[in-house]
């Protein structure tokens, strides 16, 4: 397993970084905990795309299939990343976990892995752009008899116990699951939060297609084809939206009287984003009728009685978790994002980082952007062993 150059992760992010060693001539090993693609396994049962299959645009792996403007299912994904692994015989190690990565007395590094330590002079760690799920302060405040997940933790409607759900966090995830429970037939609460959002489809182009210079991440949908998806059609669904959650005393969770000014704050984002479409279009010559909104009905909960209820989701984002195994002081920020300057630790020169949200770029965590950051990895641990020859 000795190599001078480690990555440490076989996501998208660890399969471009290898891909772009492999092509520069670099040796170098790929530890992986799980499987290839263990972290898109872990999502869902019904996950699939937010971004349609051709923002799929690995460095040699862009996405070939017969349905480019299709949203890749969970395990057509993983597919898609083993198939990209074998295209260039990733080196990769599955099952092996590292544990901690320290400085090395005399330069360079040690890691700790399930399969004993090693030796490096370069490390990338490529170990996910949404590491550790977060939840607010007042998730603490619910009952112990309620069933209390993260996202990573919902499967499909069947596996949670019978009644009511209450989801806690109105972006991507939470909106999708929303969707689901709903249309399995359960009762659904939303507790929302400020979220940028955007139709689907425009002039018969998807939201990417115009989304190529804005940076938030927009509410939007792949299933069933791709649709909008937004605080207007869950209610339109019958979807019951509240106000922030701020705690529940004994079964009784309590809502924020906030749903009015959450949707006021989205609907001007909303607006921004449509007159930066309508610009766009008119630069390109596109004739294009912008949507009317729909009228929204604020009136929301402020509490709900948990006793109907079945489980609570939290689907309210998610941190860095690097601190917690790479030892290497001042390598992070207060938030645990790392310091960097184009991907390579300002701290510990020979420690890079590739996949991280908003590393170097909004695109830096996407399908669409990763091999952007991979390709500068690999060309500076390359320039690095050149130099030292
Ligand atoms: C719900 C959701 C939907 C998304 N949808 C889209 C989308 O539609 N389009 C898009 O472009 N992006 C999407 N993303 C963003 C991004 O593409 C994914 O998060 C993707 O999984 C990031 O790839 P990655 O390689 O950076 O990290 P990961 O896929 O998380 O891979 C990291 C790998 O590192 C391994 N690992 C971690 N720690 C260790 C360790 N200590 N030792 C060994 N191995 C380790 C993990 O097992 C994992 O396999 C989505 C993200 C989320 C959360």
């Amino acid at each position: 397993m000795n190599s001078d150059v480690v990555v440490v992760g076989a996501g998208q992010a660890g399969l471009a970084t290898s891909h772009e060693l492999t092509q520069a001539g670099v040796d170098h090993v790929v530890l992986e905990r799980g499987r290839v693609g263990e972290t898109w396994r872990g999502r869902w049962d019904s996950f699939c795309l937010v971004t349609p299959n051709w923002t799929v645009r690995l460095p040699g792996g862009t996405y070939d299939g017969d349905d480019p403007d299709g949203f890749m299912p969970r395990d057509d994904i993983v597919a898609f990343l083993r198939r990209y692994a074998g295209s260039f015989d990733a080196p990769v190690r599955e099952g092996v976990a590292v544990t901690s990565v320290r400085p090395r007395a005399g330069g360079g590094f040690v890691l700790e892995t399930s399969e004993g330590s090693l030796d490096a002079s370069s490390v990338v760690l490529a170990t996910g752009a949404y590491q550790r799920p977060h939840r607010p302060a007042a998730a603490a405040t619910l009952p112990d008899d309620i069933l209390r997940i993260d996202v990573e933790g919902y499967r499909n409607p069947d596996e949670l116990p019978p009644g009511a759900v209450l989801i806690v966090g109105s972006g991507q995830s939470g909106c999708q699951i929303a969707e689901e429970l709903h249309e399995a037939g359960r009762d659904v609460v939303l507790a929302c939060g400020r979220v940028h959002w955007a139709p689907r489809r425009l002039a018969d182009r998807d939201l990417m297609w115009w989304l190529a210079r804005l940076l938030a991440n927009i509410l939007a949908t792949g299933h069933g084809g791709g649709h909008d998806i937004h605080f207007r059609t869950l209610q339109k669904l019958g979807i019951t939206l509240a106000g922030h959650f701020v705690g529940a005393e004994g079964h009784r969770a309590r809502f924020a009287p906030d749903l009015h000014e959450t949707v006021a704050w989205s609907d001007e984002r909303h607006a921004d984003v449509i007159d930066r479409f309508r610009k766009l279009a008119a630069e390109r010559g596109i004739a294009v009728e912008m949507p009317e909104l729909d009228p929204f009905d604020e009136s929301a909960p402020e509490e709900a009685d948990l006793r109907g209820f079945g489980a609570v989701v939290f689907t309210t984002g998610f941190r860095p978790d690097y601190a917690s195994w790479v030892e290497i002081p001042g390598t992070f920020d207060e938030l645990g994002f790392p310091m960097h300057h184009e991907c390579e630790s300002a701290a510990a020169p020979g420690v890079y980082f590739v996949g991280t949200h908003f590393l170097r770029k909004r695109k830096s965590s996407l399908l669409i952007g990763v091999g952007e950051d991979a390709a500068i990895v690999g060309g500076a641990i390359k320039e690095g062993q050149t130099q030292r020859v």
